[in-house]
């Protein structure tokens, strides 16, 4: 949606072909039964990236939805203390910190202010890079700048070299979950990501995150931009005019003189396109590091569930134990981290009057089958925990649920594997190691969106748009 606004605004001629019958891919929403529900992402991070999307068409985010920073941003559970509540308040932060280890505070403060650098340089010139070759990198600012980004140790380390409390550790790891990776493979580089919990914070668009979706369609329509609906592409090839046909499932095809694919990558690259035509083999996409999938349940509450916030992290399990089981021995896991995103406590439009919604996620490895029988027994799990958390005996007010796992992500998004969230952000897959932007077989053949440059989540997924589109206007205008 990004790539095509901009395009758009550039004066090209843009068609969008989604499969599904809206707009937004893994950025949608359910409405059932009064319910509201964020059916994927709910943490509204780094403002600054949406906001330099709408500014592009001379716009700003509150031209369409209202946004309101949550205070508390989450509310972590542990297995062995009580509850801690993050405040949206740096300084309030700080003071947490110190009261949990002594020195801690200070340290958060030089954590952060580092953290801060990285953000301002990573997320300033170098995530804007198209990342076709490493030579774009061979900048002498730049370079200097890649020594302060601490590309070469891992979080974990870098996490553990400041602090020795095991719950303030786990704090600041768990941004790094949105990354796809474990914290030990994920650069310390991505720092950057406390820096934009903690000091940017946790927003939330009244609506819902679905209000995002909505706005950027809105944006693409106003600038020109034909969307087309319930329109799958079955197959794409070059044609002898050096355009690229487009094939779609009602046996219809059109021509193109440029194309952007933003479905799964290895979707299009291992089934739209014949195989002399790809530009990665099956055993590159086999050896890339996925993001996991997620096993969520949308479920309503005829009560609203007392102690939690909109965003609650149940952290009383094992998370190196649960990370294993995602990452290195695939299995369902025995004792599962969860997260649960109960928007109505903000924005009672979410649910009923004196209900209450709320999804809960628990990230599973991609390599798992999802079974009836799998998800009855993970949504027992969930709720056995929750009445524990809550002192409510939530089965009983259990009166909305649907669940949503891998086979769900593969028939609704042609997802790879049933990923939730693209390639991970290890270090041998950022920047110019993840796969490209251009085809290497089409030249007029393009790529954008999380299994890309630059990375998983909407605020990568937005950059990556603009950077194809910058880079098919400047390939246009050669
Ligand atoms: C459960 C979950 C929780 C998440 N939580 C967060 C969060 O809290 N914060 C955050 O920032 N990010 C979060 N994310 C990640 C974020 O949602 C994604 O990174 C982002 O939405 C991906 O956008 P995309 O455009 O790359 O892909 P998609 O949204 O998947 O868009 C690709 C589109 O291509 C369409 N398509 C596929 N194949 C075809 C075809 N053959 N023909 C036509 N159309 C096709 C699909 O239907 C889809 O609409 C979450 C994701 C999930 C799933």
């Amino acid at each position: 949606m990004t790539a095509a606004a901009i395009l758009g605004s550039y004066g090209h001629e843009v068609s969008v072909f989604e499969k599904n019958d809206s707009p937004g891919g893994r950025a949608g929403q359910i409405r059932e039964e009064g319910f509201i529900f964020d059916k994927g992402p709910s943490f509204y991070w780094m403002p600054d990236v949406f906001e330099r999307f709408f500014n592009q068409f001379g716009k700003s985010a509150s031209d369409f939805y209202q946004l309101k920073r949550l205070d508390p941003s989450y509310k972590i559970f542990w297995a062995d203390r009580p509850p801690i509540s993050m405040p949206a308040d740096q300084a309030a932060v700080i003071s947490l910190f110190e009261s949990i280890e002594s020195g801690a505070g200070m340290k958060l403060k030089s954590y952060l202010e580092e953290a801060k650098i990285k953000y301002e340089v990573g997320m300033g010139d170098f995530v804007y890079m198209p990342s076709m070759s490493l030579t774009e990198y061979v900048d002498i600012r730049l370079l200097k700048e890649a020594f302060r980004l601490d590309l070469f140790t891992s979080i974990s380390k870098h996490i553990a070299s400041h602090f020795k409390n095991d719950y303030l550790r786990q704090i600041l790891e768990f941004p790094v979950l949105f990354l796809g990776a474990k914290p030990q493979d994920t650069p310390a580089l991505y720092s950057l990501m406390n820096y934009a919990d903690i000091t940017l914070g946790t927003w939330y668009p009244i609506g819902g995150m679905y209000e995002v979706s909505k706005a950027m369609y809105q944006v693409g329509v106003d600038q020109g931009v034909q969307y087309h609906f319930a329109s799958e592409v079955i197959h794409i090839n070059p044609n002898k005019n050096n355009k690229v046909d487009l094939h779609f499932q009602n046996n219809e095809s059109d021509s193109f003189d440029y194309v952007i694919s933003g479905a799964d990558y290895q979707h299009t690259e291992a089934k739209l396109l014949s195989k002399n035509l790809q530009s990665y083999t099956p055993k590159y996409w086999d050896s890339r590091a996925l993001a996991p999938s997620a096993l969520l349940y949308f479920l309503g509450f005829d009560t609203v569930l007392p102690n939690l916030e909109h965003h609650s992290l149940f952290f009383d399990a094992s998370f190196d134990y649960h990370a294993r089981e995602i990452y290195d021995e695939p299995a369902w896991p025995k004792d599962p981290l969860f997260y649960t995103n109960s928007s109505s406590l903000t924005d009672p439009d979410c649910a009923p009057a004196g209900y209450h919604n709320l999804v809960a996620l628990i990230p599973v490895s991609t390599s798992l089958e999802d079974t009836e029988e799998v998800k009855a027994r993970y949504l027992d799990i969930i709720l056995e925990r929750l009445s524990k958390h809550t002192g409510i005996p939530t089965r009983q007010h259990l009166i909305f649920q649907k669940s949503y796992a891998q086979r769900d992500f593969i028939r609704e998004f042609h997802s790879f594997k049933g990923n939730a969230y693209g390639l991970a952000n290890t270090l041998m897959q950022t920047g110019p190691l993840r796969p490209k932007i251009q085809s290497k077989k089409i030249p007029n053949l393009f790529y954008c969106g999380q299994l890309t440059v630059p990375g998983p989540g909407l605020p990568p997924s937005i950059i990556s748009g603009e950077i194809v589109a910058r880079f098919v206007h400047r390939k246009i205008l050669a």
